[in-house]
């Protein structure tokens, strides 16, 4: 029997996983990832491997397997990727967000770049070179994961809690956001290879008062004292702060830039880098965006109590000053709470398969300029990191010059080009082959 190679098989798979709805709205009311994780159960099946499916809750499903390596002396390398999606909106879009059409040289739908895209990819190398005996030297565990969407509490985090076993021996993960090219202005093209991530503080923040009648003199009012931390907290700008990493990644597109870098001029750096400057400009410094507002029933009635969230990101390493002054512009009468804390991650830009991940990258565009950047956002990269695991996002496109990608993520019409799947299959083939 004749099988189709993993440059065609990848278009074919990634339009499946998206007609596979997956929509993740953050509780367990939507479709849930079980039917996705059982056909890439069976995908993994037909190749020989004997893949398990986790289920933290019904419908809540991922899926792991081991792939034995030639050198039982080596260490593993996890690969994961995430099986659900954020909601699409049908009505918003040009095409069906779950038809996973292939029109205009893109496959189209919800989760195209974040990211059935690179289970795909996985899915169809590993078939490939299963098939032809090609295993690699380490072990490799394949992670199909639910719950990114949502912070990963029923999928990352729950099987690193409950199944530490099944990443034994894993130094070292890939997975998202990261490995895409970015071309500069001059065309100059770089890759970003995600070693850092930002760390979450989703808060509630809740202002008491006393309750009481609109129309009197009333100095205790919740409404009041919220509103105040909330314009605090969205209008405080924390200082620049260049990590590590980010440093690296400006030095870097500076020097792609053929420009000298300035430490004391940073944002102009981030200018040149079009529409990917909002999310690199977030990695400068630490944020606070207020999201959600709450309180009140009627115009005459003051209420008891007033709540609002806000969306906090600190870089590494400034976790603790953070919440330092978020507790200042909090002020006495509005206390906060936690709906999702999650770490801040950063590893190293050096070792083999740092060497790996850019050589493969190189071979397959002559032109690649990989550097390591920081995302805004987080991953599962946060979970498998509190086993140990240095993480990196590499799930390799070669993008048209164009492309708002970092728009795709959530975004509207979100498609990814069949060329970058196949530029991606080949990346991770030839880097599976040197790990
Ligand atoms: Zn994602």
């Amino acid at each position: 029997m004749s099988h189709p190679s993993a440059e065609d098989e990848v278009v074919e798979l990634c339009s499946e996983l998206i007609r596979i709805d997956t929509t993740n709205p953050g509780d367990h009311s939507g479709p849930g990832e079980r039917e996705a994780a059982e056909y890439v159960a069976e995908k993994l099946g037909d190749v020989g491997l004997e893949p398990k499916i986790y289920e933290s809750h019904e419908k809540r499903s991922s899926v792991v397997v081991r792939i034995e390596g030639t050198n039982p002396a080596r260490d593993a390398l996890l690969i994961h990727g995430h099986l659900d999606v954020v909601p699409a909106q049908r009505d918003d879009w040009t095409r069906d967000p779950f038809g996973g059409e292939i029109a205009d040289g893109c496959v189209w739908g919800r989760g195209a770049v974040d990211m059935k895209d690179m289970d795909a990819m996985v899915l169809a190398v590993m078939r490939e070179r299963l098939r032809q005996g090609r295993r690699p030297e380490r072990d490799v565990v394949l992670a199909f994961l639910a719950d990114e969407e949502a912070g990963g509490t029923w999928g990352a985090h729950w099987l690193v809690d409950n199944h530490p076993e099944l990443f034994e021996g894993c130094t070292e993960a890939i997975g998202e956001v990261g490995g895409f090219s970015l071309t500069l202005p001059n065309d100059q093209r770089l890759y970003l290879i995600e070693t850092a991530e930002k760390g979450l503080a989703w808060m509630r923040l809740t202002a008491t008062g006393t309750a009481g009648h609109g129309s009197m003199v009333h100095r205790d009012n919740a409404v009041t004292a919220l509103a105040a931390a909330v314009g605090r907290l969205g209008e405080h700008e924390f200082p620049i702060q260049l990590t590590k990493t980010v440093r690296a990644f400006l030095e870097q597109v500076c020097e792609a830039n053929g420009t000298e870098f300035d430490p004391d001029d940073v944002e102009k750096t981030v200018e040149d880098l079009g529409p990917l400057k909002r999310m690199i400009g977030a990695t400068l410094r630490n944020t606070l965006n207020p999201t959600v507002l709450a309180s009140g029933y009627k115009a005459n009635v003051i209420p008891q109590t007033a709540i609002a969230q806000v969306d906090g990101r600190f870089l590494p390493g400034h976790e603790e000053e953070f919440f330092d002054t978020v507790d200042e512009l909090l002020g006495e009468q509005v206390s906060r709470e936690f709906v999702h804390h999650d770490i801040a991650v950063e590893t190293e830009w050096e070792g083999p398969l740092v060497e790996a991940m850019a050589a493969a990258l190189r071979a397959h565009d002559p032109q690649a300029r990989p550097v390591p950047y920081c995302l805004s956002g987080g991953t599962d990269a946060k979970s498998f990191s509190t086993l140990g695991m240095k993480c990196y996002g590499f799930a390799p496109l070669k993008l048209p010059k164009d492309l708002d990608f970092s728009g795709m993520f959530h975004g509207i019409d979100e498609r990814v080009p069949v060329d970058g799947l196949r530029f991606g299959v080949r990346v991770l083939d030839h880097f599976l082959d040197h790990i």
